[in-house]
């Protein structure tokens, strides 16, 4: 089943049921504490925080999702992209606990002759919250199900709440059975790339004090009026229903890896070790180059610092991953080509505005090409020597000489050092770092250069070299 067909059933089967389509939001919504919209909530928080009445009691929406936190599992675990769709169902103040798992038991056992996704109600396994008897019953109710399919976990995985006081509550996970090739017996508790997770629903009950149910604390108070959020991963439904290995096989990713294939005269899941590698480079390639081009078709454009900054980093790793396939010219347009007809069907934007797009890529390209060449010949450099005196970190100077001569973002070192098997002296590069803005600083204080304090344009420079992204943990803190 294609994915288009999984999100119009999904659809269908909602709005059947008195819920309101909403179109996505945009990735970038105004939310302090978010730098992409990472879940398909997040344009209703208002009403579920009570702070704006819902205009209807029922909706539904696919979602456009980024998650930065996950930039490292990418090509690496079967089940992470950076670029997803979200697919959900929202009810405020409506329907509760048995509406939220009777419509997602029956969308996804329902046979596919009958509007369904067909699967085989034996192979799904449930999660709830630890204490949640509630959901299991409902469980054994209305799906069926035995006790050993149904498991019981903490806070950590099982509990939502934003952070902050407000409202929480458990939530409940449903998981397929990919068969025992695929990992342990024991449900999702044992292994999470056999039983994989497609759908999360949290049940909005609780109010939240300062203290959260995720540590153990007790909520202080139950909400007026309970609410329902939920989270089907579209990609994932695809991977399953499509028969792939994971979700960057799926039909809107995989023609990427089908370019990077001809760009490169390798083989995608050629075996072996190094197959193994590149393999990685290649999914890699497929979601930054997918989640590049929904990025910047809402608007962002590369740069330094938070936004622009997670953009850079996709579009870099796409140059690297290409170069280390051995692809040798400039790839980035080509991909994105091939992305924009993949997407464009569902994102006309992507098409319509695909002159701007790839005038973004292209220049970004350039620049970080220019860049590489220059201090590839340092890093490698570097990386002989600590090989040659036997020392398994590279010194922090030339980080730092990385970073100040070429432009080289303390990431991209660390990446590269991982690579060939080395870490790095970061307090040292950090030390350099903040020696240098001090100095920076004094001299700026000292003489005026042609009337600008330098130290400004020295602390945006350093931004993505200094600091750790805190764009990430902002990200995270707000997932599910
Ligand atoms: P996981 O445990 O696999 O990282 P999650 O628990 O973080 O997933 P939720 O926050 O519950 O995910 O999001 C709801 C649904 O969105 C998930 O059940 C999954 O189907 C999908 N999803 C989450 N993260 C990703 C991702 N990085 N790529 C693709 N789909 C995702
Ligand atoms: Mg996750
Ligand atoms: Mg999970
Ligand atoms: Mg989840």
């Amino acid at each position: 089943m294609q994915t288009h067909e999984i999100v119009r059933r999904f659809t269908a089967h909602f709005e059947q049921a008195g819920h309101t389509p909403v179109p996505s939001a945009s990735l970038i919504l105004e939310d302090p504490q978010l730098l992409f919209v990472n879940a398909g909530m997040v344009q209703f928080k208002p009403y579920f925080l009570g702070d704006v009445p819902a205009p209807y009691p029922r909706a539904t929406s696919i979602q456009k999702c980024v998650r930065t936190p996950d930039i490292d599992e990418v090509g690496k675990t079967t089940r992470h992209t950076t670029f997803f769709q979200m697919a959900g169902n929202f009810s405020f103040g409506d329907y509760f606990k048995r509406g939220a798992i009777e419509f997602a038991w029956s969308l996804i056992t329902r046979s596919q002759d009958d509007g369904g996704y067909g699967f085989d109600p034996e192979i799904i396994w449930v999660t709830v919250y630890h204490d949640d008897d509630e959901a299991i019953a409902l469980w054994k109710e209305i799906a069926g199900l035995p006790e050993e399919r149904i498991q019981r976990r903490g806070g950590d995985d099982n509990y939502w709440d934003m952070g902050v006081p407000g409202p929480g509550g458990p939530c409940s996970e449903i998981y397929v059975d990919r068969g025992p090739e695929f990992g342990a017996e024991g449900g999702p508790e044992a292994d999470e790339d056999r039983y994989l997770e497609i759908w999360n629903l949290v049940f909005m009950q609780d109010e939240r004090g300062p203290l959260s149910p995720k540590k153990g604390h007790p909520p202080i108070g139950t909400l007026p009026h309970k609410n329902i959020d939920t989270g089907m991963g579209v990609e994932r439904v695809a991977f399953l229903l499509q028969g792939v290995n994971n979700v960057y096989e799926t039909d809107l990713v995989r023609p990427v890896i089908a370019k990077a294939e001809e760009l490169s005269g390798k083989r995608y899941g050629a075996g072996g070790p190094e197959g193994e590698i590149d393999d990685v480079r290649f999914r890699v390639i497929a979601d930054h180059a997918r989640s590049s081009l929904m990025i910047i078709g809402d608007g962002v454009t590369p740069g330094n610092e938070g936004r622009g900054y997670v953009l850079r980093r996709l579009l870099r790793r796409v140059v690297r991953s290409a170069r280390l396939l051995g692809i040798t010219g400039p790839c980035l347009a080509e991909f994105a080509a091939v992305v924009r007809d993949a997407m464009s069907p569902t994102y006309p934007e992507l098409a319509t505005d695909f002159e701007r797009i790839s005038a973004v890529i292209r220049a970004e390209e350039d620049t970080f090409r220019a860049t590489l060449t220059a201090g590839e010949r340092i890093f490698s450099g570097a990386v002989e020597e600590a090989r040659r005196t036997q020392r398994t970190v590279l010194p922090g100077d030339q980080a730092f000489q990385l970073h100040d001569t070429y432009g080289f973002p303390i990431d991209l070192t660390l990446e590269m050092a991982a690579e060939a098997g080395l870490t790095v002296d970061r307090e040292r590069f950090t030390a350099l770092m903040d020696s240098q803005r001090a100095r920076a600083k004094a001299d700026a204080a000292g003489r005026k250069v042609g009337f600008v304090d330098a130290s400004v344009y020295r602390a945006v420079l350093d931004t993505h070299g200094a600091t750790d992204f805190l764009g990430y943990q902002t990200c995270e803190s707000e997932s599910r």
